[in-house]
Protein backbone atom coordinates (compact mmCIF):
# COMPACT_ATOMS: atom_id res chain seq x y z
CA UNK A 1 0.00 0.00 0.00
CA UNK A 2 2.62 2.19 0.66
CA UNK A 3 4.49 2.61 -2.99
CA UNK A 4 0.86 3.45 -3.97
CA UNK A 5 0.59 6.46 -1.80
CA UNK A 6 4.13 7.27 -3.15
CA UNK A 7 3.25 6.94 -6.45
CA UNK A 8 0.09 9.18 -5.89
CA UNK A 9 2.12 11.80 -4.31
CA UNK A 10 4.39 11.54 -7.07
CA UNK A 11 1.25 12.20 -9.53
CA UNK A 12 -0.39 15.00 -7.62
CA UNK A 13 2.92 17.26 -8.11
CA UNK A 14 3.00 16.43 -11.73
CA UNK A 15 -0.85 17.33 -12.00
CA UNK A 16 -0.07 20.17 -9.81
CA UNK A 17 1.95 21.28 -12.10
CA UNK A 18 0.12 20.82 -15.07
CA UNK A 19 -2.51 23.75 -15.70
CA UNK A 20 1.00 26.14 -15.38
CA UNK A 21 2.12 23.88 -18.00
CA UNK A 22 -0.77 24.07 -20.24
CA UNK A 23 -1.05 27.71 -20.43
CA UNK A 24 2.65 27.45 -21.39
CA UNK A 25 2.21 25.13 -24.26
CA UNK A 26 -1.17 27.14 -25.90
CA UNK A 27 -1.46 26.56 -29.37
CA UNK A 28 -3.78 28.84 -30.30
CA UNK A 29 -3.06 32.28 -28.29
CA UNK A 30 -5.16 34.29 -30.32
CA UNK A 31 -8.05 32.10 -29.97
CA UNK A 32 -7.56 31.25 -26.15
CA UNK A 33 -7.37 35.37 -25.67
CA UNK A 34 -10.31 35.83 -27.36
CA UNK A 35 -12.49 33.16 -25.46
CA UNK A 36 -10.97 33.53 -22.20
CA UNK A 37 -12.43 37.95 -21.60
CA UNK A 38 -12.10 37.32 -17.59
CA UNK A 39 -11.34 33.81 -15.86
CA UNK A 40 -10.09 31.00 -19.05
CA UNK A 41 -10.11 27.75 -16.49
CA UNK A 42 -13.83 28.88 -15.36
CA UNK A 43 -15.10 29.43 -18.68
CA UNK A 44 -13.81 26.27 -20.24
CA UNK A 45 -14.66 24.03 -17.12
CA UNK A 46 -18.35 25.41 -17.17
CA UNK A 47 -18.25 24.31 -21.27
CA UNK A 48 -17.13 21.00 -20.31
CA UNK A 49 -19.51 20.93 -17.57
CA UNK A 50 -22.30 21.93 -19.81
CA UNK A 51 -21.81 19.65 -22.81
CA UNK A 52 -20.81 16.68 -20.53
CA UNK A 53 -24.09 13.96 -19.60
CA UNK A 54 -23.87 13.92 -16.18
CA UNK A 55 -24.94 10.87 -14.38
CA UNK A 56 -25.26 10.42 -10.73
CA UNK A 57 -25.89 6.81 -9.79
CA UNK A 58 -27.35 6.88 -6.15
CA UNK A 59 -29.70 9.53 -4.48
CA UNK A 60 -31.91 8.66 -1.68
CA UNK A 61 -34.97 11.36 -3.03
CA UNK A 62 -37.76 8.75 -3.20
CA UNK A 63 -38.43 8.89 0.41
CA UNK A 64 -39.06 12.30 0.67
CA UNK A 65 -41.30 11.81 -2.07
CA UNK A 66 -43.31 9.20 -0.31
CA UNK A 67 -43.22 10.16 3.06
CA UNK A 68 -43.15 13.62 2.70
CA UNK A 69 -44.68 13.90 -0.83
CA UNK A 70 -42.14 15.99 -1.89
CA UNK A 71 -42.33 17.52 -5.68
CA UNK A 72 -39.37 17.76 -7.94
CA UNK A 73 -40.95 20.96 -8.92
CA UNK A 74 -40.67 22.51 -5.43
CA UNK A 75 -37.45 24.82 -5.09
CA UNK A 76 -36.32 23.49 -1.46
CA UNK A 77 -33.54 25.07 0.95
CA UNK A 78 -30.64 22.97 0.92
CA UNK A 79 -30.87 22.46 4.22
CA UNK A 80 -34.42 20.64 3.38
CA UNK A 81 -33.24 18.80 0.48
CA UNK A 82 -30.44 18.09 -2.05
CA UNK A 83 -32.11 17.83 -5.39
CA UNK A 84 -35.18 19.79 -7.02
CA UNK A 85 -35.69 20.64 -10.80
CA UNK A 86 -33.85 23.97 -10.55
CA UNK A 87 -31.24 22.35 -8.36
CA UNK A 88 -30.58 19.53 -11.26
CA UNK A 89 -30.72 22.20 -14.15
CA UNK A 90 -28.37 24.41 -12.20
CA UNK A 91 -25.67 21.68 -11.67
CA UNK A 92 -27.00 20.16 -15.25
CA UNK A 93 -27.33 16.48 -13.68
CA UNK A 94 -28.83 14.12 -17.15
CA UNK A 95 -29.76 11.00 -15.02
CA UNK A 96 -30.09 9.92 -11.67
CA UNK A 97 -30.51 6.75 -9.97
CA UNK A 98 -32.92 7.15 -7.52
CA UNK A 99 -32.59 4.85 -4.70
CA UNK A 100 -35.45 2.00 -4.07
CA UNK A 101 -33.77 1.89 -0.16
CA UNK A 102 -36.22 -0.83 1.77
CA UNK A 103 -35.40 -0.18 5.80
CA UNK A 104 -34.76 -3.19 7.52
CA UNK A 105 -37.79 -2.00 10.29
CA UNK A 106 -39.82 -2.92 7.12
CA UNK A 107 -39.91 -6.92 8.29
CA UNK A 108 -42.60 -8.15 6.42
CA UNK A 109 -43.64 -5.99 3.85
CA UNK A 110 -40.09 -5.31 1.81
CA UNK A 111 -42.03 -5.50 -1.40
CA UNK A 112 -44.73 -3.51 -0.45
CA UNK A 113 -42.43 -0.87 0.83
CA UNK A 114 -40.36 -1.32 -2.11
CA UNK A 115 -43.05 -1.18 -4.49
CA UNK A 116 -44.29 1.79 -3.16
CA UNK A 117 -40.92 3.87 -3.43
CA UNK A 118 -41.24 3.00 -7.50
CA UNK A 119 -44.28 4.64 -7.77
CA UNK A 120 -43.29 8.02 -6.42
CA UNK A 121 -40.64 7.70 -8.72
CA UNK A 122 -43.06 7.39 -11.23
CA UNK A 123 -45.30 9.53 -10.14
CA UNK A 124 -42.73 12.21 -10.09
CA UNK A 125 -42.07 11.37 -13.66
CA UNK A 126 -45.74 11.81 -14.67
CA UNK A 127 -46.04 15.27 -12.92
CA UNK A 128 -43.38 16.97 -14.89
CA UNK A 129 -43.26 15.26 -18.47
CA UNK A 130 -41.99 18.34 -19.85
CA UNK A 131 -38.88 18.11 -17.94
CA UNK A 132 -38.20 14.82 -17.03
CA UNK A 133 -38.63 11.17 -18.20
CA UNK A 134 -38.41 7.69 -17.03
CA UNK A 135 -35.48 5.61 -17.93
CA UNK A 136 -34.55 2.31 -18.38
CA UNK A 137 -31.38 1.79 -20.74
CA UNK A 138 -28.33 3.72 -21.73
CA UNK A 139 -30.07 4.58 -25.16
CA UNK A 140 -32.81 5.59 -22.56
CA UNK A 141 -30.29 8.21 -20.63
CA UNK A 142 -28.73 9.17 -23.95
CA UNK A 143 -32.24 10.16 -25.83
CA UNK A 144 -33.07 12.07 -22.84
CA UNK A 145 -30.33 14.36 -23.12
CA UNK A 146 -31.33 14.86 -26.26
CA UNK A 147 -34.72 15.93 -25.69
CA UNK A 148 -33.72 18.09 -22.93
CA UNK A 149 -35.03 16.25 -20.44
CA UNK A 150 -33.66 14.83 -16.88
CA UNK A 151 -33.76 10.73 -17.02
CA UNK A 152 -35.23 8.99 -13.82
CA UNK A 153 -33.40 5.56 -13.01
CA UNK A 154 -33.91 3.38 -10.03
CA UNK A 155 -31.90 1.05 -8.80
CA UNK A 156 -32.55 -1.22 -5.35
CA UNK A 157 -30.99 -0.55 -2.45
CA UNK A 158 -30.49 -3.70 0.02
CA UNK A 159 -31.28 -7.29 -1.10
CA UNK A 160 -33.31 -8.27 1.21
CA UNK A 161 -35.84 -6.34 -0.76
CA UNK A 162 -36.49 -9.42 -2.82
CA UNK A 163 -37.83 -11.76 -0.50
CA UNK A 164 -35.71 -14.29 -1.12
CA UNK A 165 -37.24 -15.22 -4.25
CA UNK A 166 -35.94 -14.96 -7.81
CA UNK A 167 -39.60 -14.28 -8.73
CA UNK A 168 -39.47 -10.88 -7.36
CA UNK A 169 -36.60 -9.95 -8.29
CA UNK A 170 -37.46 -10.11 -11.84
CA UNK A 171 -40.89 -8.44 -11.35
CA UNK A 172 -38.59 -5.40 -9.83
CA UNK A 173 -36.66 -5.65 -12.97
CA UNK A 174 -40.36 -5.35 -15.05
CA UNK A 175 -41.13 -2.33 -13.28
CA UNK A 176 -38.08 -0.95 -14.03
CA UNK A 177 -35.53 -1.16 -11.77
CA UNK A 178 -32.06 -1.24 -13.24
CA UNK A 179 -29.53 -2.24 -10.66
CA UNK A 180 -29.66 -3.57 -6.71
CA UNK A 181 -27.27 -3.37 -4.37
CA UNK A 182 -26.82 -6.85 -2.99
CA UNK A 183 -26.85 -5.51 0.82
CA UNK A 184 -27.67 -2.42 2.69
CA UNK A 185 -25.73 -2.21 6.04
CA UNK A 186 -27.73 -5.39 7.28
CA UNK A 187 -26.57 -9.13 6.22
CA UNK A 188 -29.68 -10.63 4.73
CA UNK A 189 -30.14 -14.21 4.07
CA UNK A 190 -28.01 -14.58 1.38
CA UNK A 191 -25.37 -11.92 1.50
CA UNK A 192 -22.93 -10.78 4.28
CA UNK A 193 -23.01 -7.20 4.53
CA UNK A 194 -20.07 -4.51 5.67
CA UNK A 195 -22.61 -2.86 8.17
CA UNK A 196 -22.61 -5.66 10.75
CA UNK A 197 -19.43 -7.95 9.76
CA UNK A 198 -18.54 -7.32 13.12
CA UNK A 199 -21.62 -8.30 14.82
CA UNK A 200 -21.30 -11.74 16.54
CA UNK A 201 -24.68 -11.78 16.77
CA UNK A 202 -25.85 -11.56 13.42
CA UNK A 203 -25.65 -15.01 11.15
CA UNK A 204 -23.11 -14.37 8.59
CA UNK A 205 -22.78 -16.97 5.51
CA UNK A 206 -18.64 -16.43 4.66
CA UNK A 207 -19.80 -14.00 2.33
CA UNK A 208 -22.91 -15.19 -0.09
CA UNK A 209 -25.34 -18.50 -0.17
CA UNK A 210 -25.29 -20.55 -3.07
CA UNK A 211 -28.78 -19.01 -3.62
CA UNK A 212 -26.90 -15.29 -3.31
CA UNK A 213 -25.40 -16.50 -6.35
CA UNK A 214 -28.07 -17.56 -8.13
CA UNK A 215 -28.89 -13.60 -7.70
CA UNK A 216 -25.99 -12.62 -9.16
CA UNK A 217 -26.42 -14.75 -12.38
CA UNK A 218 -30.28 -14.09 -12.45
CA UNK A 219 -29.91 -10.18 -12.15
CA UNK A 220 -26.92 -10.92 -15.25
CA UNK A 221 -29.53 -13.15 -17.12
CA UNK A 222 -32.32 -9.62 -16.92
CA UNK A 223 -30.10 -7.29 -17.18
CA UNK A 224 -30.01 -5.80 -13.95
CA UNK A 225 -26.47 -4.31 -12.80
CA UNK A 226 -24.94 -5.93 -9.67
CA UNK A 227 -24.18 -3.19 -6.85
CA UNK A 228 -21.47 -3.67 -4.21
CA UNK A 229 -21.68 -1.06 -2.33
CA UNK A 230 -22.86 -1.65 1.04
CA UNK A 231 -21.32 -5.60 0.85
CA UNK A 232 -18.94 -7.52 3.02
CA UNK A 233 -15.04 -7.66 1.30
CA UNK A 234 -15.80 -11.34 1.15
CA UNK A 235 -19.16 -10.86 -0.70
CA UNK A 236 -17.64 -8.32 -2.60
CA UNK A 237 -15.04 -10.64 -4.15
CA UNK A 238 -17.46 -13.92 -4.32
CA UNK A 239 -20.04 -11.35 -6.80
CA UNK A 240 -17.07 -10.66 -8.96
CA UNK A 241 -16.07 -14.37 -10.10
CA UNK A 242 -19.71 -15.30 -10.36
CA UNK A 243 -20.75 -11.91 -12.69
CA UNK A 244 -20.65 -12.23 -16.24
CA UNK A 245 -21.23 -8.77 -16.65
CA UNK A 246 -19.42 -5.39 -15.25
CA UNK A 247 -20.48 -4.53 -11.55
CA UNK A 248 -20.85 -1.37 -10.37
CA UNK A 249 -20.32 0.65 -7.02
CA UNK A 250 -23.09 2.79 -6.85
CA UNK A 251 -21.98 4.99 -3.84
CA UNK A 252 -18.29 4.02 -2.27
CA UNK A 253 -15.24 6.07 -1.44
CA UNK A 254 -11.31 4.21 -1.00
CA UNK A 255 -10.58 2.81 2.41
CA UNK A 256 -7.07 3.67 1.74
CA UNK A 257 -7.73 7.49 2.10
CA UNK A 258 -10.65 7.30 4.66
CA UNK A 259 -11.03 4.39 6.75
CA UNK A 260 -14.90 3.81 7.00
CA UNK A 261 -15.26 -0.56 6.21
CA UNK A 262 -17.37 0.13 3.35
CA UNK A 263 -15.35 2.14 1.80
CA UNK A 264 -13.09 -0.24 -1.08
CA UNK A 265 -9.78 -1.24 -0.26
CA UNK A 266 -7.30 -0.26 -2.99
CA UNK A 267 -7.14 -4.23 -3.88
CA UNK A 268 -10.86 -4.13 -4.62
CA UNK A 269 -10.31 -1.16 -6.66
CA UNK A 270 -7.86 -3.36 -8.86
CA UNK A 271 -10.67 -6.24 -9.16
CA UNK A 272 -12.99 -3.20 -10.41
CA UNK A 273 -10.32 -2.62 -13.05
CA UNK A 274 -10.25 -6.35 -13.95
CA UNK A 275 -14.56 -6.82 -14.06
CA UNK A 276 -14.43 -3.86 -16.15
CA UNK A 277 -16.80 -2.32 -13.14
CA UNK A 278 -17.27 1.33 -12.40
CA UNK A 279 -16.70 3.07 -8.67
CA UNK A 280 -18.63 5.83 -7.89
CA UNK A 281 -17.73 7.80 -5.91
CA UNK A 282 -19.81 8.81 -2.48
CA UNK A 283 -19.77 12.80 -1.34
CA UNK A 284 -20.48 11.18 2.40
CA UNK A 285 -18.14 13.70 4.64
CA UNK A 286 -17.26 10.62 6.23
CA UNK A 287 -16.32 8.32 3.61
CA UNK A 288 -14.38 11.06 2.21
CA UNK A 289 -12.74 12.32 5.13
CA UNK A 290 -10.82 10.41 7.98
CA UNK A 291 -11.03 13.65 10.55
CA UNK A 292 -14.41 13.71 9.96
CA UNK A 293 -14.78 10.09 9.44
CA UNK A 294 -13.00 9.52 13.08
CA UNK A 295 -14.87 13.22 14.77
CA UNK A 296 -18.61 11.81 13.66
CA UNK A 297 -17.64 7.77 14.90
CA UNK A 298 -16.86 8.46 18.42
CA UNK A 299 -19.06 5.93 20.29
CA UNK A 300 -19.94 8.37 23.23
CA UNK A 301 -21.05 10.90 21.41
CA UNK A 302 -23.01 8.63 18.62
CA UNK A 303 -24.53 6.62 22.06
CA UNK A 304 -25.97 10.24 22.84
CA UNK A 305 -27.44 10.56 19.50
CA UNK A 306 -28.80 6.72 18.70
CA UNK A 307 -30.67 7.33 22.45
CA UNK A 308 -32.01 10.24 21.16
CA UNK A 309 -33.60 8.42 17.91
CA UNK A 310 -34.88 5.60 19.71
CA UNK A 311 -36.98 8.20 22.35
CA UNK A 312 -38.10 10.00 19.28
CA UNK A 313 -39.18 6.61 17.33
CA UNK A 314 -40.82 5.44 20.52
CA UNK A 315 -42.86 8.93 21.34
CA UNK A 316 -43.89 9.00 17.42
CA UNK A 317 -45.07 5.59 17.13
CA UNK A 318 -47.50 4.79 14.04
CA UNK A 319 -51.17 4.06 15.66
CA UNK A 320 -51.55 0.91 12.12
CA UNK A 321 -47.55 -0.24 14.02
CA UNK A 322 -45.86 0.55 10.80
CA UNK A 323 -42.32 1.63 11.66
CA UNK A 324 -41.57 4.84 11.75
CA UNK A 325 -38.95 5.72 9.04
CA UNK A 326 -35.78 7.53 8.96
CA UNK A 327 -36.83 10.36 7.04
CA UNK A 328 -39.16 11.21 10.05
CA UNK A 329 -36.22 11.18 12.29
CA UNK A 330 -33.59 12.53 9.71
CA UNK A 331 -33.47 16.59 11.47
CA UNK A 332 -31.61 14.59 14.31
CA UNK A 333 -29.01 12.77 12.67
CA UNK A 334 -28.54 16.41 10.53
CA UNK A 335 -28.63 18.45 13.79
CA UNK A 336 -25.86 16.38 15.12
CA UNK A 337 -23.60 15.88 12.02
CA UNK A 338 -23.93 19.91 12.42
CA UNK A 339 -21.69 20.06 15.13
CA UNK A 340 -18.53 19.00 13.38
CA UNK A 341 -17.08 21.33 10.28
CA UNK A 342 -17.19 20.11 6.86
CA UNK A 343 -14.07 18.74 4.86
CA UNK A 344 -12.94 20.82 2.38
CA UNK A 345 -14.13 20.03 -1.48
CA UNK A 346 -10.50 19.05 -1.48
CA UNK A 347 -11.40 16.08 0.36
CA UNK A 348 -13.77 14.50 -2.04
CA UNK A 349 -11.89 15.14 -5.13
CA UNK A 350 -8.83 13.22 -3.64
CA UNK A 351 -11.16 10.54 -3.41
CA UNK A 352 -12.18 10.55 -6.67
CA UNK A 353 -8.49 10.95 -7.96
CA UNK A 354 -7.14 8.17 -6.22
CA UNK A 355 -10.23 5.76 -7.52
CA UNK A 356 -8.68 7.28 -10.98
CA UNK A 357 -5.22 6.45 -10.27
CA UNK A 358 -5.59 2.90 -8.83
CA UNK A 359 -9.02 1.44 -10.41
CA UNK A 360 -8.33 3.33 -14.08
CA UNK A 361 -9.50 6.41 -15.65
CA UNK A 362 -12.65 3.95 -16.78
CA UNK A 363 -13.75 3.03 -13.96
CA UNK A 364 -14.81 5.97 -11.49
CA UNK A 365 -17.86 8.29 -11.10
CA UNK A 366 -19.81 9.82 -9.43
CA UNK A 367 -22.79 8.36 -6.25
CA UNK A 368 -23.07 11.84 -4.33
CA UNK A 369 -26.10 9.86 -1.89
CA UNK A 370 -27.76 13.29 -1.93
CA UNK A 371 -30.72 13.68 0.13
CA UNK A 372 -29.33 10.11 1.86
CA UNK A 373 -26.72 11.73 4.26
CA UNK A 374 -26.23 14.12 6.52
CA UNK A 375 -22.71 16.25 5.89
CA UNK A 376 -21.23 17.37 1.99
CA UNK A 377 -18.33 18.41 1.91
CA UNK A 378 -17.70 22.36 1.87
CA UNK A 379 -19.03 24.49 -1.79
CA UNK A 380 -21.02 21.08 -2.21
CA UNK A 381 -24.86 21.84 -0.58
CA UNK A 382 -26.31 20.17 -3.63
CA UNK A 383 -26.73 19.13 -7.33
CA UNK A 384 -26.57 22.69 -8.32
CA UNK A 385 -22.73 22.41 -7.03
CA UNK A 386 -21.71 19.70 -9.22
CA UNK A 387 -19.97 22.00 -12.04
CA UNK A 388 -17.26 22.91 -9.32
CA UNK A 389 -16.49 18.96 -9.48
CA UNK A 390 -15.59 19.95 -13.31
CA UNK A 391 -13.89 22.90 -12.34
CA UNK A 392 -11.39 20.99 -9.91
CA UNK A 393 -10.91 18.12 -11.69
CA UNK A 394 -9.96 20.59 -14.91
CA UNK A 395 -7.51 22.17 -11.86
CA UNK A 396 -5.88 18.60 -10.96
CA UNK A 397 -5.18 18.20 -14.88
CA UNK A 398 -7.29 15.96 -15.89
CA UNK A 399 -8.60 16.76 -19.72
CA UNK A 400 -12.01 17.39 -20.87
CA UNK A 401 -12.19 13.83 -22.17
CA UNK A 402 -11.16 12.28 -18.76
CA UNK A 403 -13.45 14.00 -16.84
CA UNK A 404 -16.68 13.25 -19.32
CA UNK A 405 -15.97 9.97 -18.33
CA UNK A 406 -16.37 9.97 -14.67
CA UNK A 407 -19.23 12.54 -15.22
CA UNK A 408 -21.06 9.76 -16.78
CA UNK A 409 -18.79 8.45 -19.85
CA UNK A 410 -18.17 5.43 -17.61
CA UNK A 411 -21.41 4.48 -16.32
CA UNK A 412 -22.72 4.72 -19.42
CA UNK A 413 -20.05 2.14 -21.09
CA UNK A 414 -20.86 0.11 -18.30
CA UNK A 415 -24.36 -0.02 -18.34
CA UNK A 416 -24.37 -0.81 -21.99
CA UNK A 417 -21.98 -4.47 -21.62
CA UNK A 418 -24.32 -5.15 -19.03
CA UNK A 419 -27.70 -4.83 -21.43
CA UNK A 420 -25.22 -6.67 -24.28
CA UNK A 421 -24.56 -9.57 -21.46
CA UNK A 422 -27.94 -10.28 -20.63
CA UNK A 423 -28.54 -10.36 -24.62
CA UNK A 424 -25.83 -12.72 -24.94
CA UNK A 425 -26.91 -15.16 -21.82
CA UNK A 426 -30.74 -15.14 -23.20
CA UNK A 427 -30.44 -15.51 -26.81
CA UNK A 428 -27.45 -18.72 -26.02
CA UNK A 429 -30.11 -20.03 -23.86
CA UNK A 430 -32.49 -19.59 -26.76
CA UNK A 431 -30.04 -20.90 -29.00
CA UNK A 432 -29.44 -24.35 -27.92
CA UNK A 433 -33.16 -24.17 -27.20
CA UNK A 434 -33.64 -27.31 -24.72
CA UNK A 435 -31.17 -28.51 -21.67
CA UNK A 436 -28.79 -31.23 -22.43
CA UNK A 437 -28.17 -33.76 -19.64
CA UNK A 438 -24.81 -32.39 -19.20
CA UNK A 439 -25.87 -28.43 -19.25
CA UNK A 440 -27.97 -29.54 -16.06
CA UNK A 441 -24.95 -31.54 -14.64
CA UNK A 442 -22.70 -27.92 -15.10
CA UNK A 443 -24.74 -25.99 -13.31
CA UNK A 444 -25.11 -28.38 -9.99
CA UNK A 445 -21.62 -28.16 -10.63
CA UNK A 446 -21.18 -24.38 -10.65
CA UNK A 447 -23.20 -24.63 -7.36
CA UNK A 448 -26.66 -23.05 -9.32
CA UNK A 449 -29.31 -23.57 -6.59
CA UNK A 450 -32.16 -26.02 -7.04
CA UNK A 451 -34.75 -23.36 -7.30
CA UNK A 452 -32.70 -21.36 -10.19
CA UNK A 453 -32.26 -24.68 -11.76
CA UNK A 454 -36.02 -25.64 -11.54
CA UNK A 455 -36.74 -22.35 -13.22
CA UNK A 456 -34.56 -23.19 -16.07
CA UNK A 457 -35.71 -26.93 -16.39
CA UNK A 458 -39.07 -25.66 -16.74
CA UNK A 459 -38.51 -22.58 -19.32
CA UNK A 460 -36.41 -24.68 -21.38
CA UNK A 461 -37.23 -28.23 -21.16
CA UNK A 462 -34.62 -30.85 -21.80
CA UNK A 463 -33.85 -32.52 -24.51
CA UNK A 464 -32.94 -36.33 -23.09
CA UNK A 465 -34.77 -39.20 -21.39
CA UNK A 466 -34.14 -39.45 -17.78
CA UNK A 467 -33.21 -42.76 -17.30
CA UNK A 468 -32.76 -44.53 -13.92
CA UNK A 469 -28.57 -44.83 -14.82
CA UNK A 470 -28.83 -40.83 -15.75
CA UNK A 471 -31.16 -40.07 -12.34
CA UNK A 472 -28.78 -41.79 -9.97
CA UNK A 473 -25.36 -39.92 -11.39
CA UNK A 474 -26.85 -36.60 -10.91
CA UNK A 475 -28.83 -37.52 -7.73
CA UNK A 476 -24.86 -37.91 -6.91
CA UNK A 477 -23.66 -35.01 -7.73
CA UNK A 478 -26.04 -33.09 -5.40
CA UNK A 479 -25.05 -32.27 -1.72
CA UNK A 480 -28.81 -32.09 -0.39
CA UNK A 481 -31.32 -35.24 -1.37
CA UNK A 482 -34.19 -32.91 -1.24
CA UNK A 483 -32.61 -30.55 -3.60
CA UNK A 484 -31.97 -33.53 -5.78
CA UNK A 485 -35.51 -34.92 -5.34
CA UNK A 486 -36.80 -31.12 -6.56
CA UNK A 487 -35.00 -30.70 -9.34
CA UNK A 488 -35.04 -34.59 -11.13
CA UNK A 489 -38.90 -34.36 -10.05
CA UNK A 490 -38.78 -30.74 -12.90
CA UNK A 491 -36.86 -33.09 -15.29
CA UNK A 492 -39.26 -35.76 -15.64
CA UNK A 493 -42.14 -33.19 -15.87
CA UNK A 494 -40.26 -31.08 -18.37
CA UNK A 495 -41.53 -30.55 -21.48
CA UNK A 496 -39.28 -32.98 -23.89
CA UNK A 497 -37.91 -31.62 -27.21
ZN1 LIG B 1 -26.29 3.53 0.86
Amino acid sequence: MKPIRLFACLLLFSTLALPQHKSQHTPHKKTAKKASASHPQANSALAIHQSALIIDTHADTPQRFLDENFDLGQNTPVSEGHIDLDKIKKGNLGAEFFSIWVEPEFKGQYSKRAMDLIDSVYQQAARHPDKMTMAFSADDIVRAQQEHKFAALMGIEGGHAIENDLRLLRDFYRVGVRYMTLTWSNTNEWADSSGDIQNPNVKHHNGMTDFGKDVVREMNRLGMIVDISHVSDATFYQALLISQAPVIASHSSSRELTNAPRNMTDDMLRAMTNNGGVVMVNFYSAFIDENYRKASYDPEKTKVRDAEVEAFKKEHAHPDGSPVSYNEYAFIEKRWAAQFPRPPLKSLIDHIDHVAQVAGIDHVGLGSDFDGVTSLPEGIDSTADLPKITQALLHRGYTREQIQKILGGNFLRAMREVEATAKRLQTERKASDSLSFEDIELMVGNRVGATLLVDRIVQHGVNFPLTPGLRDRLKSEFKSEKDAEQVLDAIAKAKRK
